[in-house]
């Protein structure tokens, strides 16, 4: 038994276990989720919830009356409710709808003169490809070395030597140059000096393979190893069903707070302060991994099983992001990448050698959940969770047993299907919004489009796992 941090008093058998739909909510932009819902609300209530029968030509024509409810690339949350799962992950704030060329005339000089830089050809091409331009710039008084992923007149994206996306207005950057060399990572070397300077001599750095993981002074380091684990059951689990999978660019950074306080403190400097019951997360901006020890320290307690849940599922999110299963810089469908990570929580998945059998690969905890919301599930639940994200809003822990469900039903049955899916997802333009039409053409573009067939084989598919 154990009591929850943000719950004194309450206690749960075995973890930790909270169970309010709502948890991870605030992690949302306040303001997006409120014009969205608003926009729903007026846009898309009159002609009621989405067609019954599961006829695409009458869904297309749903969604485009409901057209405004675009789907913001970039600006969805990745609540992760403590109940199904004890994390959360997000995306940077804001999308970028106008990846042009700006015009000098309507811009002033040092901004004009900042994009030239920026926008410069590219270095000698090499066998690789062309080398990108690599530009020094000072943002608010810190210097970064990175590379622009996409400019405008009111916003450039920075993809630093670190990992970290930078997102700033052109007429902040001070003091900018172009460096003679194009762009590469830091080494591992460099990245764990920097991150040793950040977080002070209360941390150590170790490295193991793909991962520095920084953890508090005087911990048996068996946190890096933890990590790199996942990340090498990731590689073996995809490879053998034929994805083709990018090593990292960047050396994966986690970091492991001490306390729940600190991990709070940590996360409102990165700018997104959580809700009460997120145990960990994966940001796409900063491209690192959170999270806190939830047994002060005590290596031989029962909740160590709670720290490896919070590894294995933003391990996942990670390392997905980062061998190209999915894209940092393109809008994702939040069931994608949250259907993955749950699906890795089960044994059979991220250590399929000690647990070969398919009731291994069942995340039980999220078939619980299944079982629970098929009684009040709705028709046409399928269309709605992979053409919008509305749902991991509405309706949390739903919305990730169906992602869960959904994704583990095609990884087992239509293995082929779900890797072409996710790559087309993952070659998607960068930092462009995507409709909830687009997304559903994503998505019967390689599933097809007979709904009423799919949701058939889908929900026996479910039925039969005990
Ligand atoms: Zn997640």
């Amino acid at each position: 038994m154990a009591t929850h941090p943000d719950a004194p008093g309450r206690k749960f058998p075995g973890k930790f276990i909270l169970g309010d739909p709502q948890l991870g909510s605030a992690v949302y932009d306040h303001a997006v989720r409120k014009e969205r819902n608003e926009t729903r609300r007026q846009r898309c209530r009159p002609s009621g919830a989405f067609p019954k029968r599961h006829n695409p030509a009458a869904m297309l024509r749903h969604l485009a009356r409901c057209e405004p409810v675009r789907v913001l690339c970039l600006s969805i949350a990745c609540p992760k409710p403590i109940a199904r799962d004890s994390s959360t992950a997000w995306f940077p704030g804001r999308s970028q709808p106008n990846i042009t060329m700006p015009r000098g005339r309507s811009m002033r000089p040092f901004v004009a003169l900042f994009v030239g830089i920026i926008a410069s050809a590219p270095l000698a091409a090499s066998a690789a490809g062309p080398t990108r331009p690599l530009i020094e710039v000072d943002l608010n008084g810190q210097r970064v070395e990175g590379t622009a992923l996409s400019w405008s007149r009111s916003s450039v994206f920075l993809l630093a030597r670190d990992g970290r996306l930078w997102d700033f207005a052109p007429q902040t950057a001070r003091d900018f140059r172009k460096l003679p060399t194009g762009f590469t990572s830091y080494s591992p070397g460099a990245v764990r000096a920097q991150l040793q300077a950040e977080l002070g001599n209360r941390f150590e750095v170790t490295g193991v393979g793909h991962y520095l993981v920084a953890y508090p002074a005087g911990q048996r380091s068996q946190w890096a190893q933890r990590f790199e684990d996942l990340y090498r059951s990731f590689l073996i689990y995809f490879s053998v069903r034929g994805f083709q999978l990018q090593t990292p660019e960047f050396p994966l950074i986690a970091i492991v707070m001490p306390s729940h306080a600190e991990f709070l403190k940590y996360s409102a400097q990165e700018g997104k302060p959580l809700p009460a019951g997120v145990l960990g997360y994966y940001s796409p901006t900063t491209n690192r991994v959170a999270l806190y020890d939830i047994t002060d320290g005590e290596r031989s307690s029962a909740a160590w099983h709670t720290n490896a849940e919070t590894i294995i599922h933003e391990a996942t999110h990670q390392t997905a992001f980062n061998t190209g299963i999915h894209s940092r810089f393109a809008s994702q469908p939040r069931w994608a990448v949250e259907g993955l990570a749950t699906v890795f929580e089960a044994p059979g998945v991220w250590n399929s050698r000690a647990n070969p059998n398919l009731p291994d690969r069942i995340n039980r905890t999220q078939l619980r959940g299944w079982q629970q919301y098929r009684s009040h599930r709705r028709d046409g639940a399928l269309v709605e969770l992979i053409s919008a994200d509305g749902r991991f809003n509405s309706s949390t822990l739903d919305a990730y047993a169906e992602a869960w469900a959904l994704s583990f039903f095609l990884l087992e049955k239509q293995p082929r299907d779900y890797a072409a899916y996710l790559q087309r997802l993952a070659a998607l333009p960068v930092f462009e919004e995507r409709t909830s039409a687009e997304r559903l053409a994503d998505f019967t573009g390689v599933f097809g489009t007979n709904f009423r067939l799919l949701e058939a084989r889908f929900l026996r598919f479910m039925d039969e796992l005990r």
